[in-house]
Formats: structure tokens, C-alpha cells, sequence
């Protein structure tokens, strides 16, 4: 593997002026650019690049190993043909049908959803929220003002998670009045940012002293701050990126893990166990492993719930009683439903959130079925 280079020193092309400095200067976005990718084989995936965006950057393309063709970074971030197979939706979990004013998904009582930004500082093939990168998707918030009204008027809302899209795309100046707005309100406990920037690009956080600051400014002034960070394989985790994790924690933010369980990338029980025993390790735990979404183009990095389970159950084993809090859930239209387990005939689920408030924490079975990936694919039992 080569080493990682950092160009801080160049300068950001006008296609970049939004971006952090350093972020802007690392950015690829053109397959043909990839030194490791042979030229006809970018020249075929740039039809996949053109239906589901891509992008990079220099530091995490320089994590693949490319005499590996299954390495499992290159899965996560080179396209597939596969994807531009049929089936499954642009927006698999009825996002829409939650989302209040532009920008705010209001699902459970307490929780709102800001989605803080329209892009990533490089894109998931399996993201389930492909469709913010699309052209014409009008999703992410713009003017801020109509989300700061939303959660200043609905007091039961008590934790506010930035998401997008990835807030720290945004320069910190921008971000830093949108979170400082949310935190003053007296009834916002909790102040999240789900971000994959920590395993994209660390130097986001290790170069921003500003962003550190604003971090140790709101928890000094008695909110809450966790960093709901994205790896999802142990390769990421290299020292800039465990370096990252540490500086948030010393500015006094909280930082857990979540990821999904994706063919090809974690799909393998020594992986996900070293991955939830490292991130326990770094004081990140693992708060959730995802089943997939059947989003659109997303089937070839799903995996069947009875062998996520096994893969899951397996992992969970391995580890200590620390990082067997995590849990295996589904991020389904009607709530977070966790895979309790499986039995000869059975799938074992419960509702950890539920949008109707009657499901909370409603335990059930459904019929097994070795093939489903998703809830809907399942029989109630009754
Ligand atoms: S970081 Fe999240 S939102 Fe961004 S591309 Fe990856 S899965 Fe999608």
C-alpha cells in the first residue's frame, strides 16, 4: 500500500470554493484520474459515475491496495457495474413522508433530522442517500432559518443530529452559527453530527483548530456534542484517523460508531469484530451496524438478515462485554427495528424506535426466510 499524500499546498479548483481548504485541495473526481484504475476500466464505470455520483480524495484512495481487485476500500468507493442493475427505490425508508420544512426530517418524538449539507467529502457506493447528490434535489437545507424555527417552536425535540450529506463538508465558519443556534436552545440536550469524514479525510478535523473550538465552546456552555462517526472496515482507522477521534474527544465531544453491513467491505465476522473491539478501544463504540437499505443500485452490497445475523452474532461474540452493546437494526419507513435473533423458524425483531409510538419496543417474529434483506421482504407471525 502506498503511503498517503496530503497536497495542504495546493490550491482549490472554483468547482471546490465550498469546501474546507485542505479538503477541496485532496478532491478526485474523475475515475480516469485514478493512477491504480486501468484506463478502460475507468472508461466503463464512468456510466455507473454518471447515474450514481462519484467522488474521492487522495488520502483515502491511497488506502486500497490495488493488486487486491476484492480489497475492501476500493468495494466501498470505486463504482460497479453491478449498480446500475434494476430494482430497489432512491428513497428506500420514506424520508419524504418525515420531512417537515427543507432540511428537517422529524421521525421520533425527540430526534430531528437536519440535513446540514447536499454532498460528502467523497461518496459511499452504497449510500441509501444517493439521491442528495443527484442534480435538481432540493433535500438539503439552504437557509437555515425555517429548520431553526421548526425545532425552536417543537419542545419535545431534545437531540438535534446534523447529518446530510456530511456537515463537515462545511467550512466551520458556516457550520459553526448553525450549531451554535441549535445548542442555545434551552431544550436541546444533545447536538449530533453524523459524519464519515473521520475515515475520509481526519485532516478535516486534525487541521481546524476552529472547529475543535466550536466543539469545546457549546459542551463549555452545557450541550452535548457526539461525533456519530462512519468506518467501516479496521483499515480505515489509520493514525490520522484515530488522531482525529482523539482530538474531538479532547475538545470534549462524545464520538460512537454506526456503519452498515455491506457485501464485499465488512461482511465478515474477524472484520466487524475487530472493528467494534478497536472502536471500543478508541472510546468510539459501535451504537449501530446497519442492515442495508434496498435502495436503488445498492443489491450488490446487500447482505440476507439471517446471515447478517450470524455474521453479526458471531463478531459480537468475539468481543468484550463493552462492545456488545451495539446493535443490528434496520432503519425501516415505520422504525428502527433490531434483529433480536433467529431460530429454526423464526426471525426475532423489536421496534428500538418506532414512528407510531404504540410499536415502541414491541417485540415480534417473523416467518425465517434465508434470502430476505429487509423487513418487507418478511411474514409477520401473528
Ligand atoms: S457518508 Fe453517508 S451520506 Fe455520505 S455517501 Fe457515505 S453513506 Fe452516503
Amino acid at each position: 500500500m502506498a503511503p498517503f499524500r496530503y497536497h495542504q499546498e495546493q490550491q482549490p479548483d472554483m468547482a471546490m470554493a465550498g469546501l474546507p481548504k485542505s479538503l477541496a485541495a485532496s478532491q478526485v473526481r474523475r475515475l480516469a484520474e485514478i493512477a491504480g484504475l486501468p484506463e478502460d476500466e475507468a472508461a466503463q464505470l464512468d456510466a455507473v459515475a454518471s447515474r450514481y455520483a462519484f467522488r474521492a480524495n487522495d488520502y483515502y484512495l491511497d488506502l486500497i491496495d490495488w493488486n487486491d481487485p476484492e480489497d475492501p476500500i476500493r468495494r466501498l468507493i470505486i463504482p460497479d457495474l453491478a449498480e446500475l442493475g434494476e430494482g430497489g427505490r432512491l428513497d428506500a425508508s420514506d424520508e419524504a413522508a418525515n420531512t417537515v420544512v427543507r432540511g428537517v426530517q422529524h421521525k421520533y418524538r425527540d430526534t430531528a433530522l437536519v440535513l446540514t449539507a447536499g454532498t460528502c467529502a467523497a461518496y459511499c457506493r452504497y449510500c441509501f442517500r444517493k439521491r442528495l447528490f443527484m442534480r435538481h434535489n432540493e433535500e438539503a437545507a439552504r437557509d437555515f432559518e425555517p429548520a431553526f424555527d421548526y425545532v425552536a417552536r417543537h419542545r419535545e425535540i431534545t437531540d438535534v443530529l446534523l447529518t446530510g450529506g456530511d456537515p463537515l463538508v462545511l467550512r466551520t465558519r458556516r457550520l459553526g452559527p448553525v450549531m451554535k443556534r441549535f445548542a442555545a436552545m434551552p431544550h436541546v440536550r444533545t447536538l449530533r453530527m453524523g459524519s464519515k469524514v473521520p475515515a475520509f479525510y481526519p485532516f478535516r478535523i486534525l487541521d481546524d483548530p476552529a472547529l475543535l473550538d466550536l466543539i469545546a465552546g457549546i459542551v463549555e456552555r452545557g450541550t452535548a456534542v457526539y461525533l456519530m462517526a462512519h468506518f467501516d472496515h479496521p483499515r480505515e482507522l489509520t493514525p490520522a484517523a484515530r488522531a482525529g477521534i482523539l482530538a474531538v474527544q479532547q475538545a470534549g465531544g462524545h464520538v460512537v460508531n454506526q456503519c452498515p453491513l455491506i457485501r464485499g467491505v465488512n461482511d465478515d465476522a474477524d472484520v466487524l469484530a475487530e472493528l467494534f473491539q478497536t472502536m471500543t478501544e478508541l472510546g468510539a463504540p459501535q451504537y449501530y451496524l446497519f442492515q442495508g437499505r434496498p435502495t436503488a443500485g445498492n443489491r450488490a452490497y446487500e447482505v440476507p438478515l439471517v446471515e447478517g445475523w450470524r455474521l453479526f452474532d458471531t463478531a459480537r461474540r468475539r468481543c468484550s462485554g463493552l462492545s456488545r452493546r451495539v446493535r443490528y437494526s434496520m432503519s425501516h419507513t415505520t422504525g428502527k427495528i433490531e434483529v433480536l435473533g433467529i431460530d429454526a423458524k423464526r426471525i426475532w425483531l423489536r421496534y428500538h424506535r418506532a414512528k407510531d409510538p404504540v410499536l415502541e419496543s414491541r417485540i415480534f417474529a417473523c416467518r425465517r426466510d434465508d434470502e430476505a434483506a429487509w423487513f418487507d421482504d418478511l411474514r409477520v407471525v401473528h
